[in-house]
Formats: C-alpha cells, sequence, structure tokens
C-alpha cells in the first residue's frame, strides 16, 4: 500500500490531521522547551544574554495566547498543503527520492545544506511583504510581536501561512531530496525560527562581526527586525541583507 492508497481509502481527513500534528506537536514541544529556559524579559533569569530591547515586564499570557492561536491555524494550513498534494497526486510530480541509491550518500547531508540556503534565497520574499500594502494583509500578524517570544515561530496570518507551505514545498519540486532529509530540513528550519524568536541569544558576543558570524542570521539580529519593523530579513542567513544592505546599521 501506498500514501495514495491510504488516502482513497481514509479520505483526506486522516492524512491532513497526521501532517499537522506533525508540524503542530515539533513545534509546540521545541518552542515550550525553549520558553521554559529563555524568556524575553530583562530580568536577567533564564539561559542567554537578554536582548539590548528586552521589556521590563511583559504580558506574556496574553501575548502567548495570540501567539498560539495563530500558530495552530498555521500548522493547520502546513498540514493541509502536504496532505492536498499528496491526496491530489501532485507529489507523484515532485522530486522526492524513496530510493537511498539513488543518488549518492554524501548528496543527503549536502541536500539538507542547499534545501536552507534555497529557503533562505526565497525568504527574501520577507521584505517584499514588508511593501505598504501587503504587510496589512499578511506580516502584520506576525509584526504585533514586536517583543517575540518562541512561540511566535510559527504566528503568522493565514495568507503568509500558506504563503510559507508553498514557498518551502516548491523546494522538493526543484532539488531531488529524500523525504527523510526534507524531515531534518524541516526540523531544522522550526528550530531556528524558534531560537529567532525566543528573546535570549546563545551565540558568543562578537558574532556580527567575526569574519565567519557576520554571515549568519541570529536571534539578536530578528528581534532587531521586530523591534524596528525593518532591517534584517533574513531566515538562517545575512548574505541577502549584506548584498542590499539591508542590515541593521546598529547591527554590530
Ligand atoms: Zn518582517
Ligand atoms: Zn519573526
Amino acid at each position: 500500500m501506498n500514501l495514495q492508497d491510504l488516502y482513497s481509502s481514509n479520505g483526506w481527513l486522516l492524512p491532513a490531521l497526521f501532517f499537522t500534528s506533525v508540524y503542530g506537536g515539533r513545534y509546540l514541544v521545541m518552542a515550550l522547551a525553549v520558553s521554559l529556559v529563555a524568556r524575553p524579559v530583562a530580568d536577567g533569569r533564564g539561559w542567554g544574554r537578554v536582548h539590548h530591547n528586552a521589556p521590563q515586564k511583559f504580558d506574556s499570557q496574553r501575548h502567548i495566547r495570540r501567539e498560539l492561536t495563530y500558530s495552530f491555524f498555521t500548522v493547520l494550513i502546513f498540514g493541509m498543503v502536504i496532505a492536498t498534494l499528496i491526496g491530489t497526486g501532485w507529489m507523484g510530480s515532485s522530486r522526492f527520492y524513496f530510493q537511498w541509491d539513488s543518488y549518492p550518500a554524501w548528496w543527503f547531508g549536502l541536500s539538507i545544506v542547499v534545501m536552507l540556503l534555497l529557503h533562505d534565497t526565497f525568504s527574501t520574499g520577507h521584505r517584499v511583504m514588508h511593501w505598504r500594502k501587503l504587510f496589512a494583509v499578511m506580516h502584520k500578524v506576525h509584526h504585533q510581536s514586536v517583543h517575540p517570544t518562541a512561540f511566535a515561530a510559527y504566528s503568522f496570518h493565514p495568507t503568509e501561512a500558506l504563503a510559507e507551505a508553498l514557498i518551502v514545498t516548491a523546494i522538493i519540486f526543484i532539488l531531488p531530496v529524500h523525504p527523510l532529509a526534507f524531515l531534518v530540513f524541516q526540523t531544522l528550519s522550526t528550530a531556528y525560527n524558534v531560537y529567532g524568536h525566543c528573546g535570549r541569544e546563545f551565540y558568543p558576543q562578537g558574532m556580527a562581526s567575526h569574519r565567519w558570524g557576520r554571515w549568519i542570521n541570529t536571534s539578536t539580529a530578528h528581534a532587531a527586525h521586530h523591534g524596528k519593523g525593518r532591517y534584517n530579513y533574513g531566515l538562517y542567513f545575512l548574505f541577502w541583507d549584506r548584498l542590499m544592505g539591508t542590515v541593521d546599521p546598529l547591527y554590530k
């Protein structure tokens, strides 16, 4: 029995619930674990260095409730998109390969790095969402978290969530990837997003001026993006921001 048979015998509801649970469960476990040790408040407690713009007081309950509500719809949309791709047979035209020997073993590892680079390149669309008209209908919800918590990692307006789901899905139609490599890539992506929004910094100081570190996006850089509503649009890296001259001048 393949995935298609599973769909025809059970309808789409179960597979959609399955993928939604995978996305939702992974996000919840990571965000919960990080929020227990790293709080976006300038009280000195918890792990990591607090950001310079961290608030002294923080109504975390109301804030996290909003982030969780939008995140619930985000994981639902992510799950529905994957379920639809499989249910309609579109997944069959993707470049997923299931046989381990279809590509060399080194490609499995390299494909994860390439997916991260490609996703980061697609995330230049983040800057497009900051255009006034698009911002109102897509990205404003994410920026309601001026001081985000780890739960903001998926706090998107449904239109932004759908765009994000389609962007990530596009990768499997461009690159030959094993489903397990795709799962690792998405897990790393969620983990980095949770770190980027958790309100604490774990990288060593001087990262922004380090020869290699200056190319890596950090929680500090993304906190500045949320605080100012501009600059530092990258996801995992700052290649594109450095190229476009959109790194926050005060980042260093
Ligand atoms: Zn933004
Ligand atoms: Zn953000």
